[in-house]
């Protein structure tokens, strides 16, 4: 990896259109090639260090930004001091969600090398990074092991992984680390499946056949589900080397719009409650992501980070007094039920949450009372659980705390700003809204 030219990398890629940048290896080591396709990023800013490549994306089809690092840590010890330096100056200089790829050459505990052994402080050294930077990191599918000393006995370690910050799995929450067999190197290639960036094809290789090995015996119920899911998995036609295409089942042709299908959720009765509930007009679309998330128990919440292996002490980032789950934290939580309290008994009514935030949203409603109030009643859980979600988020990673009444200002703020679209505030100021709050809702 000497000399990389653009026609190594368009015979790597098979394909126009992509962007690559590259780091030279030095001996037999250490080179680092990144390729993108171009059609689907764009490039907003990069940082390329002594061992990593670091570029910021935003998607074009939906402007998420992110970052990605690919990155290499040498085997000596000050190159390796380095790596961990260089990285944490890319987490410092965006923040926002970061999804990096390495080969960090350290393992994280003895399960993850087939003999005993190995350098404990390079072990500490990414452990103390992953702690540090509150990165999540996945399960490995497909084997324990990335890396292989090629001999008759041979070493296994996993050198080598995705990383993914609370804020790219919030937005790929569905995402999946894979094992692909081992080819020309000592290491093994890794697919990062976010679910709608790599193709399905990419997942299964390339026999026509679903191969499902389960991990033990199946039960009576779950043979049921599992010929359930050959039967879906049946109707599927078989793959091809072709790229996936979305189709809607609602829209004739290939012409979504987020309009129809926005009129779908809103008209359609085969649409369920959760879908109505979640996908507002006024709502903007990373609130209703966000509330998806919730409903599916997949927002990082330290509960489900500890469920995943992650060794975090679980506390509630706003009481500190009990663990935090997702109930707790938008219901429960004393400090979710101050913010709640305001709103409810300005408002005028006498509310009970449910055991769930689900429950509490199905059952969320207003009889009775003016339009406007109806409106602000609609908008306010949406806003005080997503001004909880930042504020939490503030506390966790910026050791920033605000207090109830920022937190009420910024619910308020929310309201006022989504309530817009539907003309809501006719002749109502925000400044109004803020400081006479009681007199408005009143009125
Ligand atoms: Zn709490």
């Amino acid at each position: 990896m000497d000399k990389v030219t653009e026609w190594c990398i368009r015979n790597i890629w098979g394909r126009d259109n992509f962007g690559w940048r590259y780091i030279p290896s030095q001996g037999r080591s250490g080179g680092l090639i990144l390729i993108w396709d171009d059609i689907t990023l764009n490039v907003e800013d990069e940082l390329i260090g002594e061992h990593s490549i670091s570029i910021k994306f935003s998607n074009r089809f939906d402007n998420f930004n992110w970052v990605f690092t690919n990155g290499y840590s040498p085997n000596e010890v000050t190159g390796r001091l380095n790596f961990w330096k260089e990285l944490d100056k890319v987490k410092a200089w965006w923040q926002g969600a970061w999804c990096i790829a390495a080969d960090f050459n350290a393992i994280r505990d003895e399960t993850e090398r087939n003999k005993p052994g190995g350098n404990k402080r390079n072990r500490k050294m990414l452990n103390a990074f992953l702690n540090r930077n509150a990165l999540l990191d996945l399960p490995l599918a497909g084997g324990n092991f990335t890396w292989s000393d090629m001999k008759e006995d041979p070493l296994l370690c996993r050198l080598d992984r995705f990383l993914i910050s609370t804020e790219w799995e919030t937005k790929y929450p569905r995402v999946t680390q894979m094992l692909r067999t081992r080819t020309i190197s000592d290491h093994n290639p890794i697919l990062l499946n976010a679910n709608g960036i790599s193709r399905v094809a990419d997942a299964f290789g390339n026999n026509d056949e679903w191969d499902l090995n389960f991990m033990r015996d199946l039960n009576g119920e779950e043979v049921n589900d599992a010929a359930e899911l050959y039967n879906l998995l049946e109707q599927i036609p078989s793959l091809n080397d072709e790229d996936d295409q979305r189709k809607c089942r609602f829209v004739c042709g290939n012409k979504f719009s987020s309009k129809l299908c926005y009129e779908k959720l809103i008209g359609g009765e085969e649409t369920n409650f959760e879908e109505r509930l979640i996908w507002k007009k006024t709502i903007p679309s990373k609130v209703s992501i966000h509330f998806w998330a919730c409903f599916h128990n997949s927002i990082p919440t330290l509960d489900i980070l500890s469920h995943r292996g992650i060794s975090i002490v679980n506390r509630c980032w706003m009481c500190k007094e009990t663990s935090e789950d997702i109930n707790h934290l938008f219901l429960h939580c004393r400090y979710a039920k101050v913010i709640w309290g305001y709103f409810i008994e300005s408002i005028g009514v006498s509310w009970v949450h449910g055991r769930t935030l689900q429950e509490s949203m199905e059952a969320w409603r207003l009889s009775g009372g003016s339009h406007f109030r109806r409106k602000i009643w609609d908008l306010l859980p949406y806003a005080i659980v997503w001004a909880l979600w930042l504020e939490r988020n503030a506390r966790a990673f910026n050791s920033k705390e605000n207090s109830s009444m920022d937190i009420i200002l910024q619910v308020k703020s929310f309201i006022f700003l989504w309530g817009l679209k539907e003309n809501v505030f006719q002749g109502i100021r925000f400044d109004e809204l803020v400081y006479r709050w009681d007199s408005v809702m009143c009125a």
